[in-house]
Formats: structure tokens, sequence, C-alpha cells
């Protein structure tokens, strides 16, 4: 029950100044965000390849307000990329984008969030590897699905998210599912009305592997972003139905949450990738983080209450 709450909480910037202002968040926050600058991440990111796992990086930040916070997004990827491009991963570091960090819900947004990514993407191109759109709010999903089919056309790599939640993902996941896609599946993190999204863990868990299903047996690369050990293993056993080798989809899990799954499907020989996000802008990242497992929020309260 209080996750809705955490989530409506996520958009309030009452709740965000009176949280990021507390004085014990930052420690609670790091087992999330693990650093705010490209200086603190980059041993992290060595740290986690060094291991075997593979990385999509995500500079926090969403729902800006004013122009100029667009254009120093898209910045704060480039001088990411640049130091990326230095490490020589190639595509085992990947991009993950929020387009309302990068100005969408702005008058003009759409063009305006196609004009700043589209420099993000030809730079992680440049150093061999590619960029995800992260699917938000049901309402910035058509814009996104446009700017994902346009980056397409000159960077067929480019990934995008979609929501086992959300009623129209199974035809969304029936018109990706092409060869040279790819695809990541999640459950789906924000506070959707019942107008549009299943609202019931196992209708949404059922809407997962349906979905799932589709992408395996379709011509596409499938990235399955859960922690749920079910869905893990039964995507697992959906890969082997299709025939599909272990470097022919991908697991996917957040920085902070199961990481000993990481290393275990890891050393089983499969292809596993960490979100890893960092910078300033937690507060919306961090918050559907403490709705997802309300056990964190006890954990937040305590640190603050026993501090
Ligand atoms: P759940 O049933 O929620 O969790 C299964 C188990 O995982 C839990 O029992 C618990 O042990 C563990 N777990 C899950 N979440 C947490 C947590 N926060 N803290 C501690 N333990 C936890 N959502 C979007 O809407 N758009 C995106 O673009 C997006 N990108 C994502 C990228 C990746 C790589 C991943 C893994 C998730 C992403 N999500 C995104 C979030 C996703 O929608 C879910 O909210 C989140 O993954 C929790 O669902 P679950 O599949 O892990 O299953």
């Amino acid at each position: 029950m209080l996750g809705p709450v955490i989530l409506a909480a996520s958009r309030s910037d009452r709740m965000r100044r009176l949280i990021s202002a507390a004085p014990v968040t930052k420690q609670v926050v790091d087992r999330f965000i693990p650093g705010e600058t490209v200086d603190e991440i980059v041993p992290i990111i060595q740290d986690l390849s060094g291991r075997g796992l593979e990385l999509t990086m995500d500079v926090v930040g969403e729902d800006i307000t004013r122009p100029e916070q667009a254009a120093a997004a898209r910045d704060a990827y480039l001088a990411l990329i640049d130091r990326l491009g230095e490490l020589e991963l190639g595509t085992r570091a990947e991009m993950s984008v929020k387009l309302s960090m990068f100005g969408q819900a702005l008058e003009g947004g759409h063009e305006l969030a196609l004009a700043n990514v589209r420099p993000v993407v030809e730079a992680a191109a440049a150093i061999g590897t590619t960029v995800t759109l992260d699917a938000e709010d049901h309402t910035t999903l058509d814009s996104m699905f446009a700017i994902h089919e346009e980056l397409r056309k000159d960077f067929p790599q480019t990934g995008c998210v979609i929501q086992a939640y959300l009623f129209r993902t199974e035809t969304d996941a029936r018109r990706l599912a092409e060869s040279g896609s790819r695809v990541r599946l999640v459950k789906g993190a924000y506070k959707e009305p019942a107008e549009v999204a299943y609202q019931q863990k196992h209708e949404i868990d059922k809407a997962y592997v349906r979905i799932l299903k589709v992408l395996m047996e379709g011509a596409g690369y499938p990235m399955i972003g859960s922690h749920d050990p079910r869905l893990i293993s039964i995507a697992q056993e959906l890969a082997r139905t299709a025939g599909r080798k272990l470097d022919e989809y991908e697991f996917q899990m957040l920085y902070g949450i199961r990481s000993d799954e990481h290393l275990r499907l890891a050393a089983e020989g499969h292809r596993m990738r960490v979100y890893t996000a960092y910078g300033t802008d937690w507060y919306g990242y961090f918050m559907r983080r403490l709705a997802e497992k309300p056990a964190n929020l006890r954990f937040f309260a305590r640190s603050m209450i026993t501090r």
C-alpha cells in the first residue's frame, strides 16, 4: 500500500526539497546511486567490469523545467562518454537516458529532446557503444517511441524500454520484436491509472511473461530488466525454448539490488548488465527504489531516527 504514496511523493517538489536536504539521506542514497561525479563513478565502473559485469550508465535527472537544463544533461552524458572512451569498454558500457531530462515535457519538447539526445547517441556510436531510451510515465511514450524510431534510422542499435504493466505493451512488443532491435522489458516503476495499466502484481507478472515470450520468439535482442527470481528462471526457459544462445539476450538489474544474483548469472555465462545511476539530481530515481520495496523505506526511516 505504501508504494503508490511514495510514488506520488516522488513527483512532489515539497517532498523533494525536504528529503534532499535531510542530513542522513546521502548515506542511504549511496546504496542505489554510488557517486555524484564522473570521477567518483569511474572506479565503480572499473570494479563492476572487472567482475565480468556489463553496465548501462544513467546520469540521474528527469522532469526538467528549463531548456538550459536539457543542454546540461546532454553535456553531462557527453563528458561521461569521453571517459568511457578512455576505458575502451565498447558495448560493455552503454548509456540509459530519460527523455524528460532532455526537455521532452517543455514547449516544443519532442524536437528539443530529439535534438539533445542525438549528439549523445552519435558520441556513444563513436566509441563503439549505444544508448537505450528509458520508459517514463505513459503520457510520454508515443514521443519516446517516435524518437526511438527516428534515431534508429542512423543508429539501429539504439534500444528502448517497454513496461509490462501497461495494456498497450504487448502490441508495442510485437512491433519492436524485429531484427536488430534491442528492447528492455521491465515491470514498470511509475504510478499509472487503472485505465492504462494493470494494478495487481500477479497481473503484471503474467503480462511480463506474455510479452517476454513475444520478444524471445521475435528477431530482436531481448533485455530482461528484472530482479524477480521467478521471472528470471522463466526467461531462461523461454530463451531455451526459442533456441537462443547465451549471447542472444541479456539480463539487466539495478546497481545495489540483488548484487549476488548479478554475479551468479554472470558466472553461469549470462550477459548481465548493471544499470548504474550517478549524479546529484537523484530524488526521483531514489524514491522509485523506495516505492518498489517498503523495507527500503523502513531502512531509510531508521537511519534518520538513529542518527
Ligand atoms: P519486483 O517483484 O518488484 O522485485 C523482485 C525482487 O527484487 C523483490 O522481492 C526484491 O527482493 C528485489 N527488489 C526489487 N526492487 C527492489 C528495490 N527497489 N530495493 C530492494 N530490492 C528490490 N522502470 C520503468 O518504468 N522504466 C524504465 O526505463 C526502467 N528501467 C529499468 C532498468 C533496469 C535494468 C531494471 C532492473 C529496472 C528498470 N525499471 C524501469 C524498474 C522496473 O520497472 C521495476 O520497478 C523494478 O525492476 C522492480 O521490479 P522487479 O522486476 O525487480 O520485480
